[in-house]
């Protein structure tokens, strides 16, 4: 493992985390630990959501994956994701999903910490599609879309674990 600070590991990590009221309801979800201001002083930090990004205004409906099915359904164009009113929003969060993986690429993250239980950034579970507050493990689609194309992901949960993987 290298040492050198110019070859650190970058972490892309959703916005919300690091309090951005990016959320569907207008707020933050912010990760109060140690690690998040090591890594930000260390410039590891890749802040993004890709919601917003795929121009989504906040607020917003909630929206979650049809029938019970993850991220990697939605990429395979075997599941929709839809909003509270029924609309099919599938293709935004696909293109959602999709400039995350650009902007880490661009930015040689080989690693993702994201919010959990999001269509977008769900990583160890999502919610099930019903809007009732049932939950399934899974991916939602950016994490799926990271993981298919090698960017390890990690819930706000999972932080410690990532940050045993991370070149000091
Ligand atoms: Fe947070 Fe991800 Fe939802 Fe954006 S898309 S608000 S970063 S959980």
């Amino acid at each position: 493992m290298s040492s050198q600070s110019s070859t650190r590991d970058k972490i892309l990590i959703s916005a919300c985390l690091m309090g951005r009221p990016v959320r569907y309801d207008g707020r933050a979800k912010p990760l109060h630990h140690v690690l998040i201001e090591q890594w930000q002083a260390e410039g590891r930090l890749v802040i993004h959501c890709p919601e917003v990004a795929a121009g989504f205004s906040t607020p917003r409906l909630p929206a979650e994956i049809e029938g019970g099915r993850g991220g990697a359904a939605v990429l395979a164009e075997a599941a929709r994701i839809l909003d509270k009113s029924g609309a099919d929003v599938t293709a935004q969060f696909r293109y959602g999903a999709e400039l995350a993986l650009a902007k880490a690429q661009a930015s040689d993250c080989r690693f993702a910490l994201l919010t959990d239980g999001s269509p977008s950034c769900g990583t160890s579970f999502i919610y099930a599609g019903a809007f009732d507050g049932e939950t399934r493990p899974d991916r939602g689609v950016t994490a799926a879309l990271l993981e298919a194309n090698g960017i390890r992901v990690f819930p706000q949960s999972g932080i410690e674990t990532l940050a045993a993987l991370l070149d000091r």
